[in-house]
């Protein structure tokens, strides 16, 4: 059952839910789609129909951000779990490397999903990447081609969101994997490029504030978070 957070409706499902969920999807013809919003895309597919379509079709909602279950507990609908999408992928990459399933990387500054690859085969033994390619390309047919060559099953999509989605939607069919994860920033966490906030943030659900410090100029992006607990708490009062 899904759960609806202003606009936006979410699985409701805890960590190995959502992981045996996607297993069961990658034995199933595809392509199929997983995607993890937090409070800004929830915002982003309020202001764009076609974003909001691809969310609404997507085979796996997870809700990834602290903020969308401060808005579901408030809306009266409380979820029963965070999903980080970062987390998610790394139990997967663990259940992947066990079963040969062959895992494409896709997105980020050229030369990023190539160190991504060498520290996910360090950290995962046995995990198949079969193919990278930087997120800076022009023409989306030869990165299709590239991922069918390679035989993937799942594809980690890093491109920011929309355009990641929006990616998969288009493209998701020609390029041949079972499963398709939009993943936003994670290539430059699992190149080592960019830090997570250290667990004593992430346990406390406050790994927003960590990334906050480390780089001041997400404050705008981030001024929206009150907001949307705002409408929220809106939503509420009208019955909603
Ligand atoms: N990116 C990309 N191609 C683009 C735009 C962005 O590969 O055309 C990458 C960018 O290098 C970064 C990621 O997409 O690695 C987006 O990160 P951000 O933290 O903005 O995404 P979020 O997790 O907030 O959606």
């Amino acid at each position: 059952m899904r759960v609806d957070v202003l606009g936006v409706a979410f699985d409701n499902i805890t960590m190995d839910e959502a992981v045996d969920k996607a297993l069961e999807l990658l034995e199933q013809d595809g392509p199929h789609l997983v995607v993890t919003p937090n409070p800004e895309i929830v915002q982003r597919a309020n202001k764009d129909p076609e974003f909001a379509g691809i969310l609404a079709n997507a085979d796996l909602v997870i809700p990834d951000g602290v903020g969308v279950i401060y808005a579901a507990k408030i809306l009266g609908r409380p979820l029963r779990a965070r999903v980080p999408g970062i987390d998610f992928a790394a139990a997967l990459m663990t259940r992947a490397a066990q079963t040969g399933k062959r895992l494409f990387l896709l997105g980020a500054a050229p030369g990023v999903a190539e160190q991504a690859a060498v520290n996910l085969r360090a950290s995962y033994p046995g995990l198949v990447v079969c193919g990278t390619h930087d997120g800076y390309f022009k023409e989306d047919g030869p990165v299709a081609d590239a991922i069918r060559e390679a035989r993937a099953d799942i594809v980690f999509v890093c491109l920011g969101a929309p355009k990641q989605e929006k990616w998969i939607a288009a493209n998701g069919g020609a390029a041949g994997a079972k499963l398709y994860i939009g993943l936003g920033g994670a290539m430059d966490v699992f190149a080592g490029k960019v830090e997570r906030a250290p667990e004593k943030f992430q346990k406390l659900g406050l790994e927003w504030l960590y990334r906050l410090m480390k780089e001041p100029s997400r404050i705008g992006r981030m001024s929206k978070l009150p907001l949307f607990l705002v409408s929220a708490a809106g939503a509420r009062i009208r019955g909603k």
